[in-house]
Parts: C-alpha cells; structure tokens; sequence
C-alpha cells in the first residue's frame, strides 16, 4: 500500500510506487499534508491496461453472484465507514463535514444500487420475420473501460462510473483528479479487498496530461467515461471518435434558476442559496444564474442577500461552517478573476466577492452574488465554478424561460412557483437534462438517470437502468430451429 509513506497505484492486483510524487494538502488549512501520492509513470498506465485486458475473458463471462457479492461488500464498508471517509473527504477537498457525509453515503448505495441491477440484466427474445427463426437481442460487456473523473465529487463520481463497469462484466483502469487522490485512493483500497481477481481494477493516479493521454490513446481501452471541464472533454471525445472507441462525456452547467411571481419567496430564496452556493457552488448542478420575473424581483434580491449574510465561511472541518474553501488556489483565483469581470461588465455586486482570512491559511472567499445582469455578459455565458451568482430581471414566465435556454450548457434546470401550468410548461420545454420544480438544481437522486443536453452531455447518461447504454453493447443474435 505505502512505500516511504507514499500511497501508492494499484496496478494488476499490487501496489505500486510509480515515478512522481503529488503533496495532496488540505484547501482549509493549506499547512495540513493529507498525505503523499504517487504519480503513475505511462509505462504503469500500459501495465494497468494490460493487466485488465488480460483479465477480461474470465471477467465478463464469470458468475454475475460473485460481482454482485463484491459491489455489495465496497458498498457495506464505505457506509461502515461513513464518519471516517467523510473526515478524509473534507479534509482534501473543502466540502463541508454534512456535504461530504451526504456524498459518502451516496457512494455507498451507488454500489448497492449496481450489485442488484447485476444480477437484474436482461435481454429479449423476438419471433423473426422468418418462419422457423428466432431473433435474441442480448447485452455485453465493452472490454477495458478508462475512467477520468475531476475534483469536485472525488468519491461519488467515481463511485457512479466504476460500479456500473464492473456491474456489467467490464475492467477498469481508473485515473482520479491530481488534486484529491485521496478520496480514490481510499476507494481503490477497499475495492482491493472485495475479491475481485487480479486486473479486473486498477488505480493510475497523475497528471491528465500524461495519465489521463496514455489511457485516451491506447488501443486495448474501449471505452473511455469522463467527467470535467469542457476543453477537456471535447480533446477526449475528438481523440475516442478519431480512434473509434467509445465515448461518454459529462462537462460544464451553467444551470439557470427562475422565480416567479407567484413562487414561495422564503422557499425560492433557501433553494437558490443552497444551490448557488453550498459546496462553495463547486457542482456542475449549480444554479449560477438566477432569473426573476419583476413583480418578486426586489424582495427576492434583498432576502437572498440577508439569507448570504448569515453563511458562514469557514474550515471544512468546523461544526459551524455553512461553506467551506474553494477546492483551490487556481480556483480562487479564478472566482476573483470573474468577480472583476463582472463588475467591469457593468453588473451590481450587491453582496460579497472578497478573500476572507480565517484562523487557518486556506481558499476562503464570501460567496458573491450580481444583480442588474444582462445574459450576454460573461458572467453569465461562461462556468465559474464558484460561489458566485448572478440575477437578472424578466418581464414574464415566457421571457424567463428564453433567458433560461438561451445557453451554450444544458445540464440541469430549476424553477420556484405555485403555478401547476408553468410548472408542466417548464418541465417540458426548458432545454436541459434535468429539471426540478421547488427543488434545488443541485442534488439528484442515485437510482435514475443523470446528464445532460447541448455543451454540458455528450454520449447516453449516467447512473440508474440508463447507466447500461453506455458500458455495454447489444447483440443481436438469430437461431435457426
Ligand atoms: P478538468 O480539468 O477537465 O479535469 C478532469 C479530469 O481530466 C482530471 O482527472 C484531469 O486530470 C483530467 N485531464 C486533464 N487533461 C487531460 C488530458 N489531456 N487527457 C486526459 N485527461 C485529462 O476538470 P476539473 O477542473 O477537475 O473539474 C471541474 C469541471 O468538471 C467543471 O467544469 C465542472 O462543471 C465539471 N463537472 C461536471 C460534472 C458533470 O457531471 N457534468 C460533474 C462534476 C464536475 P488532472 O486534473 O488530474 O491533471
């Protein structure tokens, strides 16, 4: 597991040192080492694939109990568990204790959720046009799945790739963020332990750069799943289409939030702050452009910013921390970065937007909310990744929902009102995979599907039955009596 206090790849059933060394440090109190991880050499990432192209065969034809058994027991231990897990996860990336507990928990019944469906898999069988044949329409497993996932949820978002893969019959090398390898880490340990035979997972942690490109480009790798930024992505699905591999890509939100007149105005101000800014807004679900129709415009404004003032930002670790750091110094610097352009834009900061200093050297910043924006200005075309927000003004319910699609992302929508017609209205013609009514953006149930349309999704959805789509492929096959 260690070598000189390094944790370390797990690659073909062993653990090892590989050629670098990431310092993971903790983003509330930067003088915290959560500890030492190794980085992943491409010669590793060959043997990784190598490892689980071998494995395959026996793999994907073997007892679909014995998989069902080993996700059931990853899921057993992570919610056995859950305190110390949790602990880790808040300490590396930032997210508050409460948050960081709800995405543990998450995992778990992930794994769960994926040791029932494995043994719940089935096929049809269809008369032919033919007389005497009959026609079977089966599922397999894709092969060797590359797994590429970002900072911000370093447990649950690994947990919902690699749990289908293995689900379905598949081997996995998987590559975390650089940033927070820990959380994968622990996950890999615990995977090492479920009986799984040699090869069918490995563990790769480094660079994208390096790591993540020698997985994209190698030959015996089908199909590559990744979550992150929308640059990214788009290298990784020109690189799988060139190569004919397939592809599942989940990026950018830029996810709007509109109230109405006639919404709940204590209800519509609490889901706007948790969705805009719990988890320092640090989720792809985020509802970073809130849009409000006239008649509730001021009222809102002033509750959502008196609701502002009383979150406190503070240490992930604290009891009474609403808000943690941001996951780190580029990400700060970034959040500042668009505060500037915002208000250059000619915007209203009306609250917040400034470093905070805490009693320990960390990330902080005073969740920023806009107000008087235009949706032609940058903040609100392009993902910030923060804990900043902006509201603009609509006439009516139809101008709201033309501001709401009138966007390069499509991932998830919201809207706050009492009106059963708006609501279905919006429920049907809001442009994005996702949408909730009275709900917050962010924060999505484990058991059904999860994506989304436009610059957000590209490929079939994660998570739930859907999740099959993708890490599996259909058979047709026809019988002759
Ligand atoms: P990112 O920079 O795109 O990184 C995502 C992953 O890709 C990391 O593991 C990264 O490695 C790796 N990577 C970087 N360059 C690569 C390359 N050339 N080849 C292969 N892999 C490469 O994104 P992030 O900053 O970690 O995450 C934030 C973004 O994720 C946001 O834009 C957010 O919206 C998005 N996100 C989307 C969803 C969703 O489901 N739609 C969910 C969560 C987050 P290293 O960073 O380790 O070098």
């Amino acid at each position: 597991m260690h070598h000189d206090g390094v944790y370390a790849n797990y690659i073909a059933a062993e653990w090892c040192r590989g050629n670098g060394v990431t310092e993971n440090r903790n983003p509330s109190d930067t003088d915290d080492v959560v500890g030492r991880y190794a980085q992943a050499s491409t010669d590793d990432v060959e043997r990784a694939i190598g490892a689980a192209e071998a494995a395959f065969p026996t793999w994907s034809t073997g007892g679909i109990q014995a998989r069902s058994e080993a996700l059931e027991q990853i899921g057993a231990e992570i919610l056995s568990r859950k305190d110390e897990l949790a602990h880790l996860l808040a300490r590396e990336e930032g997210k508050t204790l409460a948050e960081a507990h709800g995405e543990v928990l998450r995992a778990a019944h992930i794994f769960k959720f994926f040791a029932g469906e494995c043994v719940r898999q089935s096929g049809e069988l269809l008369p032919s046009v033919r007389s005497g044949v009959s026609v079977e329409i089966t599922r397999e497993p894709l092969g060797v799945i590359g797994i590429i996932t970002p900072w911000n949820f370093p447990l649950a978002i690994p947990a919902w790739k690699i749990a289908p893969a293995l689900a379905y019959g598949n081997c996995v090398v998987f590559k975390p963020a650089d940033l927070v390898p820990a959380s994968a880490w622990a996950l890999a340990e615990i995977i090492s332990r479920a009986g799984l035979p040699t090869g069918v997972f490995n563990l790769v942690m480094g660079r994208g750069s390096v790591v993540g490109d020698a997985l994209v480009n190698h030959p015996a790798v089908a199909a590559i799943t990744f979550t992150g930024s929308v640059p990214v992505g788009q290298r990784i699905g020109a690189a799988c289409a060139a190569a004919g591999k397939k592809v599942q890509l989940e990026m950018g939100g830029k996810n709007p939030q509109v109230v109405l007149d006639d919404a709940n105005l204590e209800q519509a101000v609490e889901l706007c702050a948790q969705s805009a800014f719990y988890q320092a807004g640090q989720r792809c679900t985020a509802s970073s452009r809130i849009i409000v129709t006239g008649g509730i415009y001021g009222a809102f404004v002033d509750a959502l910013a008196a609701r502002l003032q009383r979150i406190q930002v503070g240490h992930a670790l604290a009891a009474d921390t609403d808000i943690g750091p941001v996951a780190s110094a580029g990400q700060l610097e970034q959040n500042l970065e668009y505060v500037a352009i915002g208000q250059a834009e000619g915007a209203t900061l009306r609250c917040g937007g400034e470093r905070l200093e805490r009693g320990t050297p960390g990330y902080y910043m005073r969740p920023a909310l806009f107000i008087d924006t235009d949706n032609r200005m940058r903040i609100n075309r392009e993902e910030i990744f923060g804990p900043i927000a902006t509201v603009q003004r609509a006439r009516n319910y139809e101008e709201a929902l033309a501001l709401a699609n009138d966007t390069a992302f499509g991932l998830s929508s919201g809207i706050a009102t009492t009106s059963l017609k708006y609501a279905q209205h919006f429920k049907r013609h809001s442009q994005a995979g996702m949408v909730m009514v009275n709900l917050p953006t962010a924060g999505v149930d484990y058991h059904v599907p999860f994506g989304g349309r436009k610059g957000s999704s590209y490929g079939p959805r994660e998570q739930g039955r859907y999740a099959q789509e993708f890490f599996t492929t259909v058979k047709t096959a026809y019988l002759a009596a």
